[in-house]
């Protein structure tokens, strides 16, 4: 619409996969029928395959190739939920995109009242998680302390509770795929890039099937990811601990000092041993810290690509504004052609 093409659907649906065979199906008729209510028929699905080991390519591939309106892309091997997202939103062509997890958690039914919303004009609606069905004390308590903690020290105004799930303008897409920065915390980028965003109250229901595909670990550097991505503050921290110990310095220099002209100078072994502990354990900390940003500034000075796009089954071409990064040997495939063999799609 906004970039002139004709063919452009009124909405696409973005949805990365990773190990998600037991849901891909019950996820395509749920959405389509959502979007189908939603934008009659005037729609296409972008299923992207993040280096899936189980059945998951294949029901893609077989799915593309059976509906026109359903786009399946497979990545080379598992570069990341993020990167998924990426390369579905690079591959949307509509006037509005919404971008949603495959797992069922977040309601497709809801790109209804997200559409009649942005109708009022706002350039993206956002999920606000009001409830969160069937997942761990821990991943829910783990998630609100971050999400404040991530608000406190990032001058972005990124929203508490919400995810990725979010309906966003033609306009707001083409800039998030613009950004180039490696590390990329989809949500905290949409905040950057502004405008009106609205959130929309859902509850967070249970995974349809499977496990959740962000185990600890995983969490942890996504955390990490955001964190330093919006915010420079921990870098301070050095600053401000520095101060503190000195600080502290001067006050045993005082007491040592009065402990020398009391004749008591073989005292304190404990306290020196505390202070070398204490100090030695900060500046590790210290060192760490600055450590998580200068590996991101070597991966991002690297320049590499985001991911790697191993096949892509449409009947329609892609998004020639944004190309899905062509490499030799990529397969594209037609309806009606024979489906690429994934390395995985046994
Ligand atoms: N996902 C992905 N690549 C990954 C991990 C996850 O494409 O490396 C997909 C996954 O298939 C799902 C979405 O990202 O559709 C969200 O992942 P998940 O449901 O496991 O995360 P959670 O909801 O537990 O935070
Ligand atoms: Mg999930």
């Amino acid at each position: 619409m906004v970039d002139g093409d004709s063919a452009a659907p009124s909405l696409s649906v973005v949805a990365p996969c990773f190990n998600e065979a037991e849901i891909v199906g019950a996820f395509l008729v749920r959405m389509s029928a959502a979007a189908e209510a939603a934008a009659g028929g005037d729609f296409d699905i972008i299923l992207v395959d993040d280096g899936s080991t189980d059945g998951t390519w294949p029901i893609m591939a077989a799915a593309a190739a059976a509906d026109p309106r359903i786009v399946a892309i497979r990545l080379r091997r598992n570069f990341g939920h993020q990167m998924a997202v990426l390369a579905g939103l690079r591959a949307a062509r509509g006037a509005r995109v919404l971008l949603i997890d495959a797992d069922l958690q977040d309601p497709p039914e809801l790109v209804g009242p997200m559409m009649s919303q942005m109708n009022g004009g706002a350039d993206v609606v956002y999920g606000r998680r009001v409830e969160r069905v069937g997942e761990t004390v821990f991943k829910r308590g783990s998630a609100a302390l971050f999400y404040r903690l991530l608000r406190r020290l990032s001058s972005v105004d990124i929203p508490v509770d919400a995810g990725d799930f979010r309906l966003m303008t033609r306009r707001v897409v083409d800039l998030l795929v613009a950004l180039p920065e490696q590390h990329r915390f989809t949500r905290g980028l949409v905040s950057w890039i502004g405008g009106r965003q609205e959130p929309i109250d859902y509850v967070r229901e249970a995974r349809f099937a499977g496990a959740t595909k962000y185990p600890l670990a995983k969490m942890l550097r996504f955390a990490l990811d955001a964190l330093t991505s919006f915010s420079i503050k921990p870098l301070r921290l050095a600053t401000w601990l520095g101060f503190a110990a000195a600080g502290l310095a001067l006050m045993l220099m005082g007491y040592s000092a009065v402990q020398w002209a009391r004749g008591h100078v073989v005292d304190g072994w404990t306290s020196l041993f505390i202070a070398v502990t204490t100090l030695s354990a900060v500046q590790l900390v210290v060192l760490g810290i600055l450590g998580e940003y200068v590996g991101r500034l070597v991966i991002e000075s690297k320049h590499r690509p985001h991911y790697i796009v191993d096949a892509v089954i449409s009947a329609r071409g892609l998004n020639a504004a944004a190309p899905l990064m062509p490499l030799p040997g990529v397969a594209m495939a037609l309806p009606g052609l024979t489906l690429p063999a994934g390395p995985a799609s046994s």
